[in-house]
Protein backbone atom coordinates (compact mmCIF):
# COMPACT_ATOMS: atom_id res chain seq x y z
CA UNK A 1 0.00 0.00 0.00
CA UNK A 2 2.94 2.38 0.72
CA UNK A 3 4.85 1.79 -2.01
CA UNK A 4 1.56 1.25 -4.12
CA UNK A 5 0.14 4.70 -3.09
CA UNK A 6 3.16 6.46 -4.15
CA UNK A 7 3.83 4.55 -7.20
CA UNK A 8 0.22 5.50 -8.50
CA UNK A 9 0.27 9.20 -7.60
CA UNK A 10 3.60 9.04 -9.16
CA UNK A 11 1.93 7.87 -12.03
CA UNK A 12 -0.90 10.51 -12.13
CA UNK A 13 1.49 13.27 -11.35
CA UNK A 14 2.08 12.46 -14.95
CA UNK A 15 -1.06 12.70 -16.06
CA UNK A 16 -1.80 16.01 -18.06
CA UNK A 17 -5.19 16.00 -17.82
CA UNK A 18 -4.82 15.91 -14.49
CA UNK A 19 -2.41 18.46 -14.34
CA UNK A 20 -4.59 20.97 -16.68
CA UNK A 21 -7.79 20.50 -14.03
CA UNK A 22 -5.18 21.18 -11.03
CA UNK A 23 -3.92 24.42 -12.31
CA UNK A 24 -6.66 25.66 -13.70
CA UNK A 25 -8.55 25.43 -10.39
CA UNK A 26 -5.94 24.56 -7.40
CA UNK A 27 -5.11 28.29 -6.77
CA UNK A 28 -7.50 30.71 -8.37
CA UNK A 29 -9.05 31.74 -4.78
CA UNK A 30 -8.22 32.23 -1.78
CA UNK A 31 -10.21 29.20 -0.67
CA UNK A 32 -8.62 27.30 -3.61
CA UNK A 33 -7.91 23.57 -2.80
CA UNK A 34 -4.14 23.53 -3.92
CA UNK A 35 -3.95 26.73 -1.27
CA UNK A 36 -3.69 24.55 1.70
CA UNK A 37 -0.38 23.07 1.04
CA UNK A 38 0.79 26.06 -1.64
CA UNK A 39 1.37 29.76 -0.23
CA UNK A 40 0.62 31.42 -3.37
CA UNK A 41 2.08 31.76 -6.47
CA UNK A 42 3.95 35.32 -5.64
CA UNK A 43 6.26 35.94 -3.40
CA UNK A 44 4.39 38.59 -2.00
CA UNK A 45 1.72 35.84 -1.47
CA UNK A 46 4.46 33.75 0.44
CA UNK A 47 5.78 36.67 2.20
CA UNK A 48 1.87 37.36 3.73
CA UNK A 49 1.62 33.51 5.00
CA UNK A 50 4.71 33.72 6.67
CA UNK A 51 3.72 37.02 8.40
CA UNK A 52 1.14 35.02 9.89
CA UNK A 53 3.69 31.67 10.67
CA UNK A 54 5.59 33.76 12.62
CA UNK A 55 3.03 35.49 14.38
CA UNK A 56 2.20 31.99 15.77
CA UNK A 57 5.30 31.25 17.16
CA UNK A 58 6.88 29.34 14.07
CA UNK A 59 9.70 29.57 12.50
CA UNK A 60 10.21 29.31 8.65
CA UNK A 61 11.94 28.41 5.56
CA UNK A 62 10.61 29.53 2.26
CA UNK A 63 10.90 27.53 -0.78
CA UNK A 64 10.82 28.76 -4.45
CA UNK A 65 8.92 25.51 -6.27
CA UNK A 66 10.09 24.39 -9.25
CA UNK A 67 12.80 21.46 -10.41
CA UNK A 68 14.24 19.40 -13.54
CA UNK A 69 14.61 22.30 -15.27
CA UNK A 70 15.68 21.05 -18.83
CA UNK A 71 18.16 24.16 -20.01
CA UNK A 72 20.69 26.37 -18.61
CA UNK A 73 18.20 29.65 -19.29
CA UNK A 74 15.47 27.91 -17.45
CA UNK A 75 17.96 27.25 -14.66
CA UNK A 76 19.68 30.48 -14.67
CA UNK A 77 15.98 32.48 -14.37
CA UNK A 78 15.31 30.05 -11.28
CA UNK A 79 18.61 31.60 -9.72
CA UNK A 80 17.43 34.97 -10.52
CA UNK A 81 14.06 34.30 -8.70
CA UNK A 82 16.14 33.16 -5.78
CA UNK A 83 17.98 35.89 -5.31
CA UNK A 84 14.90 38.17 -5.74
CA UNK A 85 13.61 36.35 -3.27
CA UNK A 86 16.45 37.03 -0.66
CA UNK A 87 15.64 40.96 -1.10
CA UNK A 88 11.95 40.44 -1.06
CA UNK A 89 12.60 38.54 2.43
CA UNK A 90 15.43 41.14 3.58
CA UNK A 91 12.71 44.19 2.65
CA UNK A 92 10.13 42.47 4.37
CA UNK A 93 11.84 41.54 7.76
CA UNK A 94 10.63 37.94 8.24
CA UNK A 95 13.24 35.09 9.09
CA UNK A 96 16.04 34.74 6.52
CA UNK A 97 15.63 30.72 5.81
CA UNK A 98 15.40 29.07 2.46
CA UNK A 99 15.09 25.92 0.93
CA UNK A 100 16.11 24.90 -2.66
CA UNK A 101 16.51 21.77 -5.07
CA UNK A 102 19.89 21.40 -6.76
CA UNK A 103 18.00 20.35 -10.69
CA UNK A 104 16.45 23.65 -9.93
CA UNK A 105 19.62 25.18 -10.81
CA UNK A 106 20.23 23.54 -13.56
CA UNK A 107 21.89 19.87 -11.83
CA UNK A 108 20.27 18.01 -14.72
CA UNK A 109 21.86 20.33 -17.51
CA UNK A 110 25.65 20.23 -15.99
CA UNK A 111 27.04 20.44 -12.40
CA UNK A 112 28.88 23.66 -13.39
CA UNK A 113 26.03 25.29 -14.29
CA UNK A 114 24.34 23.97 -11.38
CA UNK A 115 27.68 25.25 -8.85
CA UNK A 116 27.67 27.89 -10.23
CA UNK A 117 23.86 28.84 -9.84
CA UNK A 118 24.17 28.02 -6.21
CA UNK A 119 26.97 30.14 -5.71
CA UNK A 120 24.88 33.28 -7.12
CA UNK A 121 22.45 32.48 -4.57
CA UNK A 122 24.83 31.68 -1.71
CA UNK A 123 26.67 34.68 -1.97
CA UNK A 124 24.26 37.21 -1.02
CA UNK A 125 22.68 34.59 1.20
CA UNK A 126 25.37 34.63 3.30
CA UNK A 127 25.79 38.33 3.46
CA UNK A 128 22.46 38.81 4.74
CA UNK A 129 22.68 36.02 7.33
CA UNK A 130 20.61 33.40 5.15
CA UNK A 131 20.48 29.90 6.35
CA UNK A 132 20.32 27.79 2.76
CA UNK A 133 18.79 24.28 2.88
CA UNK A 134 19.29 22.50 0.58
CA UNK A 135 16.39 19.47 -0.20
CA UNK A 136 17.22 16.15 -1.39
CA UNK A 137 15.45 14.87 -4.28
CA UNK A 138 14.76 11.20 -5.72
CA UNK A 139 17.83 8.61 -5.48
CA UNK A 140 19.54 9.62 -9.32
CA UNK A 141 20.48 12.54 -7.61
CA UNK A 142 21.44 11.55 -4.22
CA UNK A 143 25.48 11.64 -5.27
CA UNK A 144 25.64 14.44 -7.02
CA UNK A 145 23.65 16.60 -4.53
CA UNK A 146 25.88 15.37 -1.82
CA UNK A 147 29.00 16.42 -3.85
CA UNK A 148 28.14 19.46 -4.61
CA UNK A 149 27.01 20.25 -1.64
CA UNK A 150 30.34 19.19 -0.15
CA UNK A 151 32.57 21.11 -2.91
CA UNK A 152 30.64 24.51 -1.51
CA UNK A 153 31.08 23.45 2.46
CA UNK A 154 35.05 22.65 1.23
CA UNK A 155 34.80 26.53 -0.41
CA UNK A 156 34.03 27.56 3.48
CA UNK A 157 30.09 28.15 2.68
CA UNK A 158 28.93 27.32 5.73
CA UNK A 159 25.26 28.70 6.07
CA UNK A 160 24.21 25.41 4.29
CA UNK A 161 22.71 22.35 5.26
CA UNK A 162 20.85 19.37 4.07
CA UNK A 163 18.25 16.96 3.72
CA UNK A 164 18.51 13.14 4.19
CA UNK A 165 16.05 10.28 3.39
CA UNK A 166 15.40 7.46 5.87
CA UNK A 167 14.26 5.38 3.14
CA UNK A 168 17.65 5.14 1.85
CA UNK A 169 19.73 2.66 2.66
CA UNK A 170 22.52 4.03 2.04
CA UNK A 171 21.48 7.50 4.57
CA UNK A 172 23.11 6.29 7.42
CA UNK A 173 26.81 6.58 5.90
CA UNK A 174 25.75 9.94 4.63
CA UNK A 175 24.59 10.75 7.92
CA UNK A 176 27.95 9.91 9.76
CA UNK A 177 29.70 12.34 6.97
CA UNK A 178 27.59 15.27 6.95
CA UNK A 179 28.11 15.02 11.53
CA UNK A 180 31.72 14.38 10.91
CA UNK A 181 31.99 17.66 8.91
CA UNK A 182 29.65 19.31 11.03
CA UNK A 183 27.08 20.08 8.45
CA UNK A 184 23.42 20.35 9.51
CA UNK A 185 20.80 17.42 8.55
CA UNK A 186 17.48 17.80 7.92
CA UNK A 187 15.87 14.09 9.15
CA UNK A 188 12.75 12.90 6.14
CA UNK A 189 11.53 9.77 5.56
CA UNK A 190 11.65 10.11 1.53
CA UNK A 191 9.07 11.33 -0.51
CA UNK A 192 9.46 9.70 -3.75
CA UNK A 193 8.92 6.11 -4.95
CA UNK A 194 12.45 4.60 -5.02
CA UNK A 195 13.25 0.78 -6.41
CA UNK A 196 13.72 -2.03 -4.17
CA UNK A 197 17.47 -1.80 -4.64
CA UNK A 198 18.35 1.45 -3.25
CA UNK A 199 15.09 2.09 -0.89
CA UNK A 200 12.84 0.26 1.72
CA UNK A 201 9.47 -0.41 0.02
CA UNK A 202 7.68 -1.25 3.59
CA UNK A 203 6.13 2.29 5.63
CA UNK A 204 7.58 -0.12 8.90
CA UNK A 205 10.87 -0.18 7.81
CA UNK A 206 11.05 3.30 6.92
CA UNK A 207 10.44 3.86 10.39
CA UNK A 208 12.56 1.94 11.93
CA UNK A 209 14.91 3.36 9.76
CA UNK A 210 13.67 6.83 10.95
CA UNK A 211 14.32 6.17 14.41
CA UNK A 212 17.81 4.10 13.91
CA UNK A 213 19.14 7.78 12.24
CA UNK A 214 17.21 10.11 14.75
CA UNK A 215 19.41 8.90 17.11
CA UNK A 216 22.53 8.85 15.18
CA UNK A 217 21.54 12.56 14.56
CA UNK A 218 20.61 13.50 18.07
CA UNK A 219 23.90 11.86 19.42
CA UNK A 220 26.75 13.57 17.21
CA UNK A 221 24.84 16.30 14.60
CA UNK A 222 24.56 19.44 14.17
CA UNK A 223 21.52 21.44 15.77
CA UNK A 224 19.54 18.55 13.59
CA UNK A 225 15.99 19.26 12.65
CA UNK A 226 13.86 16.10 12.71
CA UNK A 227 11.01 16.59 9.68
CA UNK A 228 8.44 14.66 10.11
CA UNK A 229 4.40 14.87 11.24
CA UNK A 230 4.43 11.33 12.21
CA UNK A 231 3.29 11.57 16.09
CA UNK A 232 5.45 7.84 16.87
CA UNK A 233 8.53 9.47 15.23
CA UNK A 234 8.48 13.00 17.41
CA UNK A 235 7.44 10.90 20.84
CA UNK A 236 10.39 9.05 20.11
CA UNK A 237 12.68 12.10 19.22
CA UNK A 238 11.18 13.44 22.79
CA UNK A 239 12.24 10.87 24.69
CA UNK A 240 15.43 10.07 23.17
CA UNK A 241 16.45 14.07 23.43
CA UNK A 242 15.49 14.04 27.62
CA UNK A 243 17.45 10.79 27.83
CA UNK A 244 20.61 12.60 26.46
CA UNK A 245 20.16 15.43 27.86
CA UNK A 246 19.66 17.23 24.89
CA UNK A 247 17.78 20.45 25.70
CA UNK A 248 14.77 21.90 22.80
CA UNK A 249 16.77 24.35 21.89
CA UNK A 250 19.79 22.10 20.48
CA UNK A 251 17.58 20.81 17.90
CA UNK A 252 14.22 21.38 15.94
CA UNK A 253 11.08 19.71 14.62
CA UNK A 254 9.89 20.55 11.21
CA UNK A 255 6.77 20.18 9.32
CA UNK A 256 5.35 20.90 6.07
CA UNK A 257 2.60 23.91 5.60
CA UNK A 258 -0.48 22.79 5.72
CA UNK A 259 -0.09 19.52 7.85
CA UNK A 260 -0.85 18.57 11.05
CA UNK A 261 -1.66 22.10 12.30
CA UNK A 262 -2.60 21.33 15.86
CA UNK A 263 0.67 19.23 16.16
CA UNK A 264 2.59 22.26 15.05
CA UNK A 265 0.84 24.02 17.88
CA UNK A 266 0.68 22.00 20.49
CA UNK A 267 4.71 21.33 20.16
CA UNK A 268 5.24 25.26 20.06
CA UNK A 269 2.99 25.79 23.12
CA UNK A 270 5.30 22.54 24.87
CA UNK A 271 8.37 24.87 24.06
CA UNK A 272 9.90 22.72 21.07
CA UNK A 273 11.33 25.06 17.71
CA UNK A 274 9.04 23.95 14.75
CA UNK A 275 9.93 25.46 11.76
CA UNK A 276 7.51 25.28 8.53
CA UNK A 277 8.72 24.61 5.05
CA UNK A 278 6.50 26.87 3.15
CA UNK A 279 6.66 26.44 -0.71
CA UNK A 280 5.36 28.65 -3.09
CA UNK A 281 5.40 29.55 -6.97
CA UNK A 282 4.07 28.60 -10.21
CA UNK A 283 5.38 25.58 -10.47
CA UNK A 284 3.73 23.80 -7.75
CA UNK A 285 2.08 20.76 -9.31
CA UNK A 286 4.91 17.98 -8.53
CA UNK A 287 4.81 19.09 -4.83
CA UNK A 288 0.89 18.87 -4.83
CA UNK A 289 0.94 15.61 -6.32
CA UNK A 290 3.89 14.15 -3.51
CA UNK A 291 1.64 15.81 -0.98
CA UNK A 292 -1.62 13.89 -2.15
CA UNK A 293 0.42 10.63 -2.75
CA UNK A 294 1.22 10.44 0.93
CA UNK A 295 -1.95 10.68 2.06
CA UNK A 296 -4.38 9.16 -0.89
CA UNK A 297 -7.40 10.79 1.29
CA UNK A 298 -6.61 14.03 0.56
CA UNK A 299 -7.55 13.30 -2.84
CA UNK A 300 -11.27 13.87 -1.78
CA UNK A 301 -10.63 17.48 -0.96
CA UNK A 302 -9.37 18.13 -4.21
CA UNK A 303 -12.11 16.07 -6.27
CA UNK A 304 -14.36 18.54 -4.36
CA UNK A 305 -12.47 21.67 -5.12
CA UNK A 306 -12.30 20.89 -8.66
CA UNK A 307 -15.97 20.75 -8.72
CA UNK A 308 -17.24 23.67 -6.60
CA UNK A 309 -14.94 25.49 -8.21
CA UNK A 310 -16.56 24.02 -11.80
C1 LIG B 1 10.14 20.25 6.61
C2 LIG B 1 10.12 19.09 5.67
C3 LIG B 1 11.03 19.06 4.62
C4 LIG B 1 11.05 17.98 3.75
N1 LIG B 1 12.05 17.89 2.81
C5 LIG B 1 12.14 16.78 2.05
C6 LIG B 1 13.23 16.58 1.16
O1 LIG B 1 14.15 17.40 1.05
N2 LIG B 1 13.26 15.43 0.43
C7 LIG B 1 12.29 14.47 0.55
O2 LIG B 1 12.38 13.43 -0.11
N3 LIG B 1 11.24 14.65 1.37
C8 LIG B 1 11.14 15.76 2.13
N4 LIG B 1 10.09 15.90 2.99
C9 LIG B 1 8.93 14.98 2.90
C10 LIG B 1 9.14 13.73 3.69
O3 LIG B 1 10.13 12.92 3.08
C11 LIG B 1 7.83 12.91 3.79
O4 LIG B 1 7.42 12.54 2.50
C12 LIG B 1 6.68 13.64 4.45
O5 LIG B 1 7.12 14.41 5.53
C13 LIG B 1 5.62 12.63 4.98
O6 LIG B 1 6.21 11.77 5.89
P1 LIG B 1 5.98 11.83 7.50
O7 LIG B 1 7.31 11.82 8.14
O8 LIG B 1 5.14 12.97 7.86
O9 LIG B 1 5.34 10.43 7.87
P2 LIG B 1 4.05 9.65 7.31
O10 LIG B 1 4.14 8.31 7.92
O11 LIG B 1 3.98 9.75 5.82
O12 LIG B 1 2.85 10.47 7.91
C14 LIG B 1 2.59 10.56 9.30
C15 LIG B 1 1.30 11.31 9.52
O13 LIG B 1 1.45 12.66 9.10
C16 LIG B 1 0.29 13.13 8.44
N5 LIG B 1 0.62 13.40 7.03
C17 LIG B 1 1.76 13.09 6.39
N6 LIG B 1 1.72 13.52 5.12
C18 LIG B 1 0.53 14.12 4.96
C19 LIG B 1 -0.09 14.77 3.87
N7 LIG B 1 0.52 14.90 2.70
N8 LIG B 1 -1.33 15.28 4.05
C20 LIG B 1 -1.97 15.18 5.25
N9 LIG B 1 -1.41 14.57 6.32
C21 LIG B 1 -0.19 14.05 6.18
C22 LIG B 1 -0.73 12.05 8.57
O14 LIG B 1 -1.44 12.31 9.76
C23 LIG B 1 0.13 10.81 8.71
O15 LIG B 1 -0.53 9.77 9.36
C24 LIG B 1 10.08 16.95 3.90
C25 LIG B 1 9.19 16.98 4.96
C26 LIG B 1 9.20 18.03 5.84
C27 LIG B 1 8.24 18.00 6.99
Amino acid sequence: MYAGAKAAFYALSRSVTLKRLASKYGMRSRDSFARRFIAGETVEEAIEVSRDVQSQGLHLTLDYLGESVRTSEEAQAATREYVHLLDAIVASGIERNISLKLTQLGAGVDRATCVDNLRRILEPAGRHGFFVRIDMENSPWTQLTLDIFETLWQQEYRNIGIALQAALYRTEQDMRRMNQIGARVRLVKGAYKEPESVAYQKKSDVDQSFLRLMKVLLDSGVYPAVATHDPLMIAATRTYAAERGLASDRFEFQMLYGIRRDLQASLVAEGYTMRLYIPFGREWFPYFMRRLGERPANLGFVVRGILLEK
